[in-house]
């Protein structure tokens, strides 16, 4: 990330900033990411350790809720070694995520350290700080990317008569301190190594760095087993130009005092999917609403709404709901995509039905919760 970039400068998250993001509006929205988690640290047979991998965590607000719900299940996690690891490259939210999650004791490392920063969380679990996923420790681990990768930097793309095209920025030579968006007058590296052959949109946007991310994420799943929940606006595969900049809370031009307002691109899940080689199973995107709903949100509500004293916070708690859900809202825009390893979700040899096997469990979230 360049150090004139927007969020290793800005970085405006939270009600002050440019953006509010959803784990900032509900500790629902946490608390249930928290519960996913524990039911596919379940369903894995309860390994001994996990760590808990979070890019991008903005404020901290998200891995504070999960944290919470560790705490509340600790008879359940009491033999289970957790920590926590961040990637983070902005060094003014780490202060802020250090702030919420150690209540500020936490130690520097020298410059050249990967780990640049150490703490416990305010309920005892170590807290490491990452600028880059690579420097995370390799182990079974569950990974959270919320609002994550639709902050990364997209190439464009255009279809012509002499094939596909790069859309560049460029300095309009007529308005000093303009800037414009031109077509490359011939293929650019990109266009060879960016475009899928069987590409069918006429204007494509694409993020490489979100795929070399997720070609990551997967193989680490592969080797070392976990889960990674992404959750983003975003589309699988259908939408074309999406790019657009926010500052204080209001659209802002992407050409207009670069460096200085959130820029953002809808996911694409379908390359995310493609991305993962096969190397693992991918469920999802399931649009917020199915996937909250599933994860028992009414019920949390519910119980939200009876232990609250005064209507003030029974009226914040509906409308935080009504924010995360209301398909108008966040409910339809947002979705959730997972990577499991492939054994998650079906037998290595479907085969062999000699033996009697237990039915795999579901995964919460992507279908009805059953209770059973
Ligand atoms: N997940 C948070 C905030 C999302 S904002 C929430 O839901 O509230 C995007 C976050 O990603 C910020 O913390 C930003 O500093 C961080 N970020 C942006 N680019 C990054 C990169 N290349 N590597 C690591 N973190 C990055």
């Amino acid at each position: 990330s360049p150090p004139q970039g927007y969020y290793t400068r800005r970085g405006g998250v939270g009600e002050s900033g440019d953006f509010v993001t959803s784990p900032e509006m509900s500790q629902v929205f946490g608390e249930l990411i928290g519960v996913w988690y524990v039911s596919e640290w379940m369903a894995a047979g309860k390994p001994g350790a996990f760590q808990l991998v979070e890019l991008g965590p903005g404020r901290g607000s998200l891995t504070h809720d999960i944290l919470r719900v560790f705490k509340q299940l600790a008879s359940l996690l009491s033999k289970c070694d957790i920590s926590i690891h961040l990637v983070e490259v902005s060094p003014r939210l780490s202060e802020v995520q250090a702030q919420m999650l150690t209540g500020g004791q936490v130690q520097s490392s020298p410059r050249d350290d990967p780990v640049y920063m150490k703490g416990i969380s305010k309920t005892g679990i170590p807290i490491s700080w990452y600028r880059d996923i690579q420097d995370v420790p390799q182990g079974y681990s569950f990974y959270l990317a919320h609002e994550f990768f639709d902050a990364l930097p997209i190439h464009k793309f255009q279809r012509t008569d002499k094939g596909w095209r790069e859309v560049l920025v460029d300095e309009d030579p007529e308005v000093p301190d303009q800037l414009r968006f031109v077509l490359a007058p011939s293929a650019t590296p990109a266009t060879q190594n960016f475009i899928q052959p069987e590409e069918t949109r006429e204007h494509v946007e694409v993020c490489p760095e979100a795929g070399v991310l997720i070609q990551r994420l997967a193989h680490r799943l592969e080797k070392d087993g976990g889960a990674a929940l992404i959750a983003d606006y975003g589309h699988d595969g259908t939408k074309t130009d999406t790019f657009r900049g926010f500052r204080n809370h209001k659209p802002h031009d992407v050409l207009k005092a670069p460096g200085t307002a959130d820029l953002t691109a809808d996911v694409d899940f379908s390359y995310l999917r493609k991305m993962t080689q096969g190397r693992t199973a991918t469920l999802g995107p399931i649009k917020q609403r199915e996937f909250l709903k599933n994860m028992g949100i009414d019920l949390r509500l519910q119980v939200l709404l009876q232990n609250s004293q005064d209507t003030a916070t029974q009226k914040q708690l509906r409308n935080s709901y009504d924010m995360l859900m209301n398909p108008k809202k966040m409910g339809d825009c947002f979705n959730f995509f997972a990577l499991l390893p492939h054994h998650r979700l079906t037998y290595p040899d479907q085969k062999d039905n000699t033996q009697p096997r237990a039915p795999l469990v579901p995964v919460a979230g992507f279908g009805e919760l059953s209770l059973k």
